[in-house]
């Protein structure tokens, strides 16, 4: 009922604005209020193909070696029917369900019974109950964070599976990886499709609710803001985490197992990856409270785009280097490795570099040294829904002084050498650079236009003194 009335609210706020002339500005910052064509073409569009893409390339490699033209060759060249290729896909099996259904409810189980003790003897580590940013409404969330406690819990046993016990085969992902996709697909679906209609019937914070009057929008983009069940189960916290990132590691771990079976060992290539790439998964749960205020949680309400993105695409796509890595199994030089490690661990630090001034300048209110210096910035700010005025600030000095995301750019960096690892030869594991470089230049776009409308002029004050985006003196 609540959120119907917020719908109502949100339909007349909207009518009022239009009377007046003005565009929607103050406290209604966050995702859009109404839908233009193109919006609503893009997600029809990822709606449509998003899964049938993931197909394809999981397809390719299982079918064609990974090559992403000899399939669309086959058919157009009438030498291949499409049921051809569906009749050669595995189907669903009950050992693949049984495997899944066990994984999602052991890492409900990790989130939900074991409150965490890491921040207890890890120094540096925060952990435990910690508060999210403000909502749009002007509420502050609290969240259990125990993902590294899960991460380190899930590979000690999957470690130890694999020297001592043997219950399961560490190739188990790998030999189940299309059986797989299909209840990845089943949970991304179900979730997205659940996180709607609790939207509209049983919201957690009406107030937080979103609704653009376009079904797909909404189905997409999501209705709730931070849809809960119960006090602790949030469900942007949990899907995007666990079982996607979690399972990242594992996912790698059983390709290498897998080239060790088939060619006898584990080449330099697919060691990169899994460095590189588990760098990236032990930082993130390192850093699960300093995630509570980047934009999927900040910003982001929770629909399919994080729903059966998290459920598929995260964990099929990011690990499209490991999968090739199986079939082509490429021993780099010596120069290539180290190339490739470098660039790694250099796009590594300034991602974090970049991430934690921002972190420790917004933690400490300004009260801290960037490199050695008081930071300079922007005093700005802004209104919630519920009218109040909040302040806040904009860094301007150290990595925030080069570009307004460098945090991506060095991002970007370490994707590029994932995908380097995998040599020359196949443009499919180049897929994740060309991905990220498109997600976090859309990124920033839609990040500036929300900073934009929540900080208004303070945001083009900030501009004017941080001109560049991604690259200082380029774009
Ligand atoms: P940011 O961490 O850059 O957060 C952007 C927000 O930070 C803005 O909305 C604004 O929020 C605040 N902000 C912007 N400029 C400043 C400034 N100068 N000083 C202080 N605060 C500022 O973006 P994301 O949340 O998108 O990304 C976080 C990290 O996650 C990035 O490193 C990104 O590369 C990575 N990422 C990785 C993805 C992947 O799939 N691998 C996907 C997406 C992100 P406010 O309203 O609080 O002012």
């Amino acid at each position: 009922m609540a959120a119907h009335q917020e719908k109502k609210l949100a339909e007349e706020r909207k009518h009022q604005n239009m009377q007046n002339g003005s565009k929607p500005s103050q406290g209604q910052w966050g995702r859009a209020w109404e839908v233009d064509w193109f919006s609503l073409a893009s997600i029809l569009f990822l709606l449509m193909f998003a899964p049938l893409i993931v197909y394809y390339f999981i397809m390719s490699c299982a079918q064609y070696q990974c090559s992403l033209t000899d399939p669309l060759l086959d058919l157009l060249a009438g030498n291949k029917h499409l049921s051809d290729i569906w009749n050669r896909t595995p189907m669903l099996t009950p050992r693949a369900a049984a495997i899944y259904s066990l994984w999602v409810a052991f890492q409900v189980f990790l989130y939900m019974a074991i409150p965490d003790f890491c921040h207890k003897f890890l120094p540096g580590y925060v952990g435990g109950v910690q508060e999210g940013a403000v909502t749009p409404a002007g509420a502050v969330n609290k969240y259990e964070i125990n993902g590294l406690q899960a991460w380190i819990i899930t590979h000690v046993l999957w470690f130890a599976n694999a020297s001592f016990f043997h219950f399961f085969s560490p190739t188990i992902i790998f030999d189940n990886w299309i059986p797989l996709l299909w209840c990845a697909n089943i949970l991304g679906y179900a979730v997205s499709t659940f996180a709607m209609i609790k939207g509209y019937f049983f919201p957690t914070n009406a107030k937080d609710c979103k609704f653009t009057g376009n079904f797909f929008y909404d189905y997409m983009m999501g209705i709730e803001f931070n849809p809960r069940i119960g006090k602790w189960f949030d469900f942007k916290l949990f899907f995007n985490g666990r079982p996607g990132i979690v399972a990242w590691t594992l996912i790698n771990l059983s390709f290498a197992a897998k080239q060790r079976e088939l060619y006898g060992e584990v080449t330099n290539s697919m060691i990169l990856v899994n460095v590189l790439q588990g760098i990236y998964v032990v930082d993130f749960f390192w850093n699960e409270a300093w995630y509570l205020k980047t934009i999927d949680i900040c910003h982001d309400h929770f629909g399919w785009y994080l729903g059966w993105g998290d459920c598929v695409w995260l964990p099929y796509l990011y690990t499209l280097q490991g999968l090739y890595l199986v079939y082509h199994p490429v021993q780099l030089s010596t120069a290539h490795a180290l190339g490739v490690l470098l660039l790694g661990l250099l796009g590594y630090y300034i991602f974090r570099a970049t991430n934690h001034q921002k972190d420790l300048f917004r933690r400490t209110d300004g009260n801290c040294r960037i490199w050695g210096q008081r930071p300079r910035y922007i005093e700005c700010s802004y209104t919630s829904v519920d009218g109040a005025k909040h302040y806040s600030k904009l860094l301007t000095s150290g990595f925030w002084g080069w570009a307004r995301h460098f945090n991506y750019t060095g991002d970007l960096m370490g994707s590029l050498a994932y995908c380097l690892a995998c040599g020359f030869q196949h443009i499919l594991p180049y897929f994740y650079i060309i991905y990220m470089a498109i997600l976090l230049t859309h990124r920033c776009g839609r990040d500036e236009h929300r900073c934009g409308s929540k900080y208004g002029k303070d945001w083009r004050r900030y501009t004017a003194a941080v001109p560049y985006r991604l690259l200082p003196g380029l774009f």
